[in-house]
């Protein structure tokens, strides 16, 4: 049987990437972080002083940037150039940023193409917000994972403190809910549950439970597909 690709979509904070890297981990999967393809656009649109409502721009230098998710024993890093940003793309200013990137849609056309090239030998997890619908509406198995808005901002707070980025809770939560509804309204690729997705509610679940319930799904659906 040919190698799976799985989609984790979700609103920010929802524990996509931690559970995508370790599902990656487990079935010996490559993981691709296409939010880290979107912060780098916006990153190095700041960086060059672009409009960020000059969609045109925007999507020239998304097609002309060499994007590289590598993976190293140290972590997954984000080469931006031949630079490592994987920090520099996390912070707060670049997060606002990135969804009013991204809702341009010479943008996503980019990203789009990118993320499918990379992605359709299979063999994959692709975690982002349109991966079941835009990129890979024939992913064999697709997740929405979602939480609660407070938790996703607790989540969010603690990632960034411990990364050593200052910030308030009660900031970081309005700013995920701001993320989420620019993410959710915008005309292109909005952030939307594919009908075929398998929905977990994070909330209350640790992050054994749900990997455990993921792992699961996949092999049913492997039983399936044989
Ligand atoms: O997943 P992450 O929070 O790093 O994504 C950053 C932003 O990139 C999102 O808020 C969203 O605006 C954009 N994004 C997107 N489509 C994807 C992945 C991310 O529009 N597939």
């Amino acid at each position: 049987m040919n190698e799976l690709i799985i989609a984790i979509d979700g609103p920010s904070g929802a524990g996509k990437s931690t559970l995508s890297k370790l599902l990656a981990q487990q079935l010996n999967y490559v993981h691709l972080d296409t939010g880290a393809m979107y912060r780098c656009v916006a990153f190095a649109a700041m960086e060059q002083g672009i409009d960020p409502d000059d969609q045109e721009r925007l999507g020239t230098l998304a097609q002309q940037l060499k994007i590289e998710l590598v993976h190293t024993l140290s972590g997954d890093r984000v080469l931006l150039d031949g630079s490592d940003v994987s920090t520099a793309i996390r912070t707060p200013e670049v997060s606002l940023l990135t969804s009013r990137v991204s809702a341009a849609p010479q943008v996503r056309k980019a990203l789009v193409a990118l993320q499918r090239r990379l992605g359709e030998a299979g063999g994959v997890v692709l975690e982002g917000r349109d991966i079941g619908t835009v990129v890979f509406p024939q992913a064999q198995v697709k997740f929405f994972l979602s939480a609660t808005a407070a938790e996703r901002g607790q989540r969010r707070y603690a990632e960034l403190v411990a990364k050593g980025v200052t910030v308030s809770l009660q900031q970081t939560i309005s700013e995920v809910v701001a993320r989420d509804l620019a993410d959710s309204e915008r005309e292109h690729a909005p952030l939307l549950q594919a009908d075929d997705a398998v929905v977990i509610d994070s909330t209350n679940l640790n992050i054994d439970q749900v990997l455990t319930a993921m792992v699961e799904v996949v092999k049913l659906r492997r039983q399936e597909l044989k």
